[in-house]
């Protein structure tokens, strides 16, 4: 089922006095496709739990619509949406076994929907059984590792065949390993059960790894809505370019003139179709070339941190902004920089982003 937000916003007022209301979610237009898993990204406070509470019915939003397919649910309560929620924090019974805890939004269900205790042993079942746990259904929470709880209560979402799946920050509260792991296990379960899945996070990589479909917001506003490849790509405007990519873009200052593209004073690329202006220009590590004599990227040298596959190369330039150029070169690229104290680097054009000083916007423009 399709998921549809209009000019959907949510303001909070400002708790201290004469101070503008909280805008979390500043007009919301999108369209979430049937069976997909989209990935709502974006730094601490930008306002992805707020937009995850508005779609569960937690939240009542100032203004806007969320249609579910055909339905306008803008009004409907939580509990008549079909939406199942997994929190940052499992939130499981402790006092419960494991098989409690996932039957538990089971028990109250009414009227027609009332299950006998069989259907519900069995509905129990088959959701913990999808998430690899029907093994541990008599244990306590505390008898489970980190990962193996935040199953239970991806089970205990899952228990009500929701239309629906919201996951806030699953995976924060567990080590890296196992974040891998079961970041792999979600995506496995959306693609088997194919239920329209919104997954927030702050984490760019993670949202990059499991989406069909990443929404990068900032400040309540939507920044650009993509495939990860295609955002990563061709971000929009400065913000997305440095949200996404480990290690983050280098970002120079810049200008266009006279169909250059200038880092500092180095000419680095010949361009067309842009005009003359001052600019911010991103380069992404792996967008720089290492030339012995030829590069037209003067860098001074401060180091070399051998990472196996790749090497990176750790330099300064005058127009960076930030502390160090980064740039990662794979192995086999690698020239001799023993005894060197500059560097000089070409660069990939397709690897180049160039923004405008004054909007911060995409400034499109094709290599020569
Ligand atoms: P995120 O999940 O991206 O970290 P939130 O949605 O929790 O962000 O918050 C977005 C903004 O809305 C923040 O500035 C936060 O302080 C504010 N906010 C969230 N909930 C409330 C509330 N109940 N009352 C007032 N302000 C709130
Ligand atoms: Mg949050």
């Amino acid at each position: 089922m399709k998921i549809e937000l209009k000019h959907l916003t949510k303001r909070f007022p400002n708790r201290s006095k004469n101070q503008p209301d909280v805008i979390a979610v500043n007009d919301f237009n999108l369209e979430i496709p049937s069976g997909k898993l989209i990935g709502l990204l974006g730094p601490s406070g930008c306002g992805k739990s707020t937009a995850l509470n508005l779609l569960c019915g937690l939240l009542k939003p100032t203004e806007g619509q969320i249609l579910f397919g055909e339905d306008d649910v803008t009004k409907l309560p939580a509990e008549k949406r079909g939406v199942g929620f997994v929190f940052q924090s499992y939130a499981l019974y402790p006092h419960l076994t494991v098989q409690q805890n996932i039957t538990f939004p089971l028990e109250n269900l009414k009227g027609k929907d009332k299950l006998t205790r069989e259907q519900m042993q069995k509905r129990a079942y088959e959701a913990a059984k999808l998430v690899q746990i029907e093994g541990l259904m008599d244990r306590k929470p505390s008898e489970l590792s980190g990962g193996q709880q935040q199953r239970v209560a991806i089970a205990r979402a899952l228990v009500k065949m929701p239309r629906v799946l919201l996951l806030d920050e699953p995976l924060s509260n567990l080590d890296a390993r196992l974040r891998l792991q079961t970041r792999e296990e979600i995506r496995r379960i959306q693609k088997e059960t194919k239920i329209t899945t919104v997954f927030v996070t702050h984490d760019q990589e993670e949202a990059m790894s499991i989406s069909d479909l990443i929404v990068v917001m900032k400040d309540g506003v939507i920044q650009q809505i993509g495939k990860p490849q295609e955002v990563y790509d061709r971000p929009l405007n400065l913000f997305v370019a440095k949200f996404l990519g480990t290690p983050p873009i280098n970002v120079f200052s810049g200008r266009i003139c006279a169909g250059k593209l200038f880092i500092g004073e180095d000419a680095v690329l010949d361009i067309d179709g842009a005009e003359d202006q001052e600019v911010w220009v991103g380069v992404r590590p792996e967008g720089f070339v290492l030339k012995e004599q030829s590069g037209p990227l003067h860098c001074t040298l401060s180091g070399v941190e051998v990472m196996g596959r790749d090497i990176s190369v750790v330099a300064s330039h005058p127009a960076m902004q930030g502390t160090t150029v980064r740039s990662i070169i794979s192995a086999e690229n690698m020239v001799e920089l023993e005894d060197e104290t500059t560097v000089r680097f070409a660069v990939k054009p397709s690897k180049v982003h160039v923004f405008s000083k004054k909007t911060e916007l995409r400034i499109p423009f094709e290599a020569k």
